[in-house]
């Protein structure tokens, strides 16, 4: 089955726990709590958020801060990313949101082996605590945009074969900005799918968007329609998928452009 809905909250809503029904009201099936900026959240709010979400038939997820860098030469940074994770993480167990998606880290110029060292290091050590607190979440890397991030489809499914409670969170967009332009024909499509299909996950929650890049990668997301990439071409294969799909829109027009892709598909 295909969810499709907003990063953030919908339109018309003014909180989170208000647009579970107004998610629910516009034929939309998901959402992703945007922490990305700061995780005030309380535990409290997070519980009746969770409710809503589950009495209107709304699958959450979550997107931790921006600000995260596992790699980073600062071990405070490093610290505060951990810590951040681990906010999110307990927000999500409450909520029953089992994935938290954000960016693991950027290279710094160093070697691969090296940032994937440190990476690699900060998930098991994340996922140890997690595991000890018994929050029920995914860790969810995402395909990054930007060449300076660790992240390409190819590196986050490796990186999920190796540390057990990790999740590819496929952004297309990202993809996309990364190869410049890497999403053109529908064997573009099925080559991503193809990869993660490696894990033999039963979801794939993914974000979509158009694009603005250059050389470097992404400049900035734009609405469905607005530029790159195309995404007719992927329509067919993501219909044909017979694991779940949670397709979160990462756009300004937020819920209009999920019920957009709603039509795409033909749902
Ligand atoms: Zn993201």
């Amino acid at each position: 089955m295909i969810y499709l809905g907003p990063a953030g909250i919908p339109h018309g809503a003014k909180s989170t726990r208000e647009s579970m029904s107004i998610l629910k009201e516009r034929g939309l099936n998901a959402m992703e709590v945007e922490f990305v900026y700061h995780v005030n959240t309380k535990p409290e709010t997070a519980e009746i958020i969770g409710k809503e979400a589950k009495k209107n038939g709304i699958r959450l997820s979550a997107h931790a801060p921006y600000y995260i860098n596992l790699n980073s030469k600062t071990k405070e940074t490093v610290k505060k990313s951990r810590i951040w994770i681990y906010r999110v993480a307990e927000l999500c167990d409450i909520m029953e949101a089992p994935i938290i998606a954000f960016h693991p880290g950027f290279h710094h110029g160093m070697k691969k082996e090296v940032v994937e060292r440190n990476i690699r290091r900060q998930l098991n050590y994340m996922l140890r605590k997690i595991q000890k607190e018994g929050w029920s979440v995914l860790l969810g890397l995402e395909v990054t945009g930007k060449k300076s991030a660790w992240g390409t489809i190819e590196d986050v499914v490796e990186m999920c074969k190796d540390v057990e409670g990790t999740i590819p969170v496929v952004d297309w967009a990202h993809h996309h900005a990364r190869l410049g332009g890497g999403l053109k024909t529908k064997e573009d499509f099925e080559y991503v799918f193809s990869k993660y299909e490696e894990l033999g996950n039963d979801v794939m929650h993914c974000h979509l968007s158009c694009i603005r890049y250059r050389d470097r990668g992404e400049i900035e997301h734009q609405d469905l329609g607005q530029g790159e990439p195309d995404y007719g071409p992927g329509l067919s294969v993501f219909k044909e998928k017979k694991y779940d799909i949670v397709i979160i829109l990462e756009t300004k027009a937020k819920d209009d452009d999920a019920l957009k892709m709603k039509r795409m598909l033909g749902l």
